[in-house]
């Protein structure tokens, strides 16, 4: 049976990259060759990197003075690498997670750091949104999609300064105004490839304003300067997010993505608002459209454990909760179709008859 995958990361890939990927692994554009075993700076696979670039400035309309990195180290390399590159004596940052807060940690070693709100006293069930930003920051850094607590924030923030944000998790889920952003980052095991490769959209002429020496690695110029290529990019994930690029230009763009995500999740959070099992974990103005967060209320809380078997039985996997949350989560990404779903809804609805 094929699975209905709620997995929050890595995730859900589409068909189509994933059968691609598997033919170039066989053979690379008619290399004779399999992807796994030609240069990194043949034709064929810089063909690859460039195009990929491409489209993820088309996707998002990236506008000029902005580079598309594929980098490795995964999201939490650039809670290191962002105030390593921009921090010069102050930075802000939003409090809204786990992840949020490992960012703020790594920033702490390269500066002062304003944590301007957070929500971690109500086990960030909502994003804060009663605060200043200080206008002598170096930016302002925020996490888009609470990947853990199923908290978003879905419109462009108002700062006064550069922001940064970590949209590991909600990347290529709506139109972004990236000329807001000093830096965009992404782990891409959720949204857009296997793990192993970071996405980052950078501000050329953000760098180059510490006084810090940066190793090389580390400092985006060496990487905006060769184009991801300064050393060996991971090959296979980048050709994967290629195949994912492909196909969200051919269902419609992010526009078109945002509407099927939101479709997604309106039905699941109707059908969780509806229960009198479930209950979702996360403020609804603030909910998440990737990852929906809910529980067992009190009187069914033991039953928990029952449902995951029952809904594997189903073909559900991956939808118990991160346990700093509990309950479930489900993850709903770009590839997720609405089929899947549904089977996830009428498990529930058929549990809580029996129940
Ligand atoms: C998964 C995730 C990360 C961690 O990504 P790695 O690539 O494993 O370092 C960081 N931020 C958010 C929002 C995430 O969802």
């Amino acid at each position: 049976m094929k699975k209905h995958n709620f997995y929050a990361g890595p995730s859900i890939l589409s068909e189509y990259a994933i059968n691609n990927t598997a033919e170039a692994v066989k053979e690379f554009a008619g290399t004779g060759l399999s992807i796994l075993e030609i240069s990194h700076r043949s034709k064929e696979f810089s063909a690859v990197i460039e195009e990929a670039a491409n489209m993820v400035k088309e996707l998002l309309e990236v506008p000029e003075g902005y580079h598309v990195l594929f980098l490795g180290g995964g999201a939490s390399l650039q809670f290191c690498m962002v105030p390593y590159n921009l921090l010069k004596t102050k930075a802000a940052y939003l409090d809204t997670g786990t992840w949020a807060n490992k960012a703020i940690k790594e920033a702490r070693l390269f500066g002062e750091v304003d944590v301007v709100a957070s929500s971690k006293d109500a086990n960030y069930t909502f994003i804060p949104k009663d605060y200043t930003i200080p206008a002598d920051a170096d930016y302002f850094h925020i996490t888009t999609n609470n990947t853990i607590y199923g908290t978003e924030i879905r419109k462009e923030l108002d700062s006064p300064i550069p922001m940064v944000a970590d949209m590991s998790s909600d990347i290529f889920s709506r139109p972004v105004d990236v000329s807001k952003y000093d830096i965009i980052y992404g782990g891409a095991q959720k949204n857009l490839a296997p793990a192993g490769v970071t996405l980052v959209i950078a501000k050329e002429s953000a760098m180059g304003h510490v006084d810090r020496a940066i190793p090389t690695m580390l400092d985006y110029r060496t990487h905006i300067s060769k184009g991801s290529m300064f050393n060996t990019p991971p090959v296979l994930p980048i050709y994967t997010a290629l195949q994912t690029l492909k196909w969200y230009k051919e269902m419609g763009g992010v526009k078109k993505l945002e509407e099927l995500d939101k479709a997604k999740a309106a039905a699941l959070y109707e059908a969780i608002d509806g229960s009198k099992m479930f209950v979702g974990t996360a403020v609804p103005e603030d909910r998440s459209i990737m990852n929906v967060c809910f529980v067992m209320k009190p009187e069914y809380k033991e039953l928990e454990k029952d449902f995951i078997d029952f809904a594997s039985t189903k073909g559900i996997v991956g939808i118990k909760g991160h346990r700093s949350v509990g309950g479930f989560r489900a993850s709903l990404y770009n590839a997720m179709p609405m089929s899947s779903v549904q089977v996830l809804i009428d498990a529930m609805k058929e549990f809580e008859n029996n129940h």
